[in-house]
């Protein structure tokens, strides 16, 4: 890692209220350009929230987010060039081809038409779709969808990808293959990743810094390093659960192992 690294997301005293509840608390963070971001924290502790509001699909109640540069609450168009998303629900036409999901897409990010079939083509091969473009989504499997979900979140060539629990309910393999292409994207493109998950050992193996969020708090961050020696624990998942009081889902130890082994490979 470079030692100076420009934060492409600044976030300062942020807050999201509905009524009485404080959903976002007074929030600031900031996320460095090409690097991996893991926001963690328990159910309702805030993060989808926050993801929305750095989206610009939420008005914040208060507070500032920036990104590369851009004032996110002055310059919505202007900013949602710069990211993709992929979100838990899925959202993608399931009377649509993957092509035709694509492509659509591209129009409504304004990608220009003559770039547009080498865009698509560069994503689905990413994503190793390419023998299915054709095919109605209808008749993908969850693992399809969500690796199509990411194809269709990099059309436009953005700087950032948020992903919120990308891959939430899939299976150890499918996980693993997920991360491979975000992995690829970070490492070749240079793409900042900004993600939140329930499987710790993603945090563990992908992150270079995470947060851990809870009743609208950032209530620590760091690197793992950090944060295991603030909490004297020894995991991640040991830090998460003396910090709230809570553990996240048990994990696949087969599928630690195997990412463990392939981030050994292609980090640093
Ligand atoms: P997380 O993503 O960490 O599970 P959320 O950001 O979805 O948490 O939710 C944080 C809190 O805000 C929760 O208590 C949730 O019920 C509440 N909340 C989220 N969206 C809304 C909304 N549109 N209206 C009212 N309350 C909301």
């Amino acid at each position: 890692m470079s030692p100076f690294r420009k934060n492409i997301i600044e976030v300062e005293n942020l807050s999201k209220y509905f009524g009485n509840l404080k959903a976002v608390d007074n929030i600031s963070f900031k996320v460095e350009k090409g690097s991996v971001f893991a926001f963690l924290g328990p159910n309702g502790a805030g993060k989808s929230t926050t993801i929305k509001m750095l989206t610009t699909l939420t008005k914040p109640s208060s507070g500032r987010i920036n990104i590369d540069g851009v004032n996110c609450l002055e310059n919505k168009s202007e900013i949602r060039k710069r990211f993709g998303i992929v979100f838990q629900d899925q959202s993608l036409d399931d009377e649509l081809t993957a092509y035709e999901n694509l492509n659509f897409h591209a129009a409504i990010y304004n990608v220009p038409k003559k770039l547009r079939e080498q865009r698509i083509k560069f994503a689905l091969n990413l994503v190793e779709l390419s023998q299915r473009k054709n095919d109605f989504v209808k008749t993908f499997s969850g693992g399809m969808k969500r690796r199509l979900e990411i194809a269709r979140g990099l059309i436009h060539h953005p700087l950032i990808l948020f992903l919120d629990e990308p891959t939430l309910g899939l299976d150890p393999q499918t996980r693993n293959k997920i991360w491979e292409h975000i992995e690829e994207l970070n490492q070749k493109e240079n793409m900042t990743i900004f993600f939140t998950t329930h499987y710790m050992p993603e945090a563990e193996q992908m992150a270079d810094k995470i947060a851990i969020i809870d009743y609208g708090k950032i209530i620590a961050q760091g690197t793992l390093a950090q944060l295991k020696k603030n909490t004297k624990s020894t995991s991640l998942e040991d830090s998460f659960l003396n910090l709230t009081g809570r553990s996240l889902r048990e994990e696949n130890a087969t599928s630690i192992d195997r990412m463990r082994m392939r981030r050994r490979v292609f980090r640093r």
